[in-house]
């Protein structure tokens, strides 16, 4: 899956939720999240984010880690 972090904090450009071909990208209440049974890894989401907050889940780089547990937790609490 990709994940979705810390840039997007309360920025939500929402340019990545015209790219998504599967709309798994969901508004949470101060970033955007991606649905991780959803995704289907296609990456189109990722260059179109005007402040790279979005990387494939080996890529996230270390000081974000957290972000892809935060994720899971976002929909888990829905
Ligand atoms: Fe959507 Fe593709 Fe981005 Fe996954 S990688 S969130 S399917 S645009």
């Amino acid at each position: 899956t990709y994940v979705i972090a810390q840039p997007c904090v309360d920025l939500k450009d929402r340019a990545c939720v015209e790219e998504c071909p599967v709309d798994c990208i969901y508004e949470g209440k101060r970033m955007l999240y991606i649905h991780p049974d959803e995704c289907v890894d296609c990456g189109a989401c990722e260059p179109v984010c005007p402040v790279e907050a979005i990387f494939y889940e080996d890529d996230v780089p270390e000081e974000w880690k957290g972000y892809y547990q935060a994720n899971v937790d976002f929909f888990d609490d829905l």
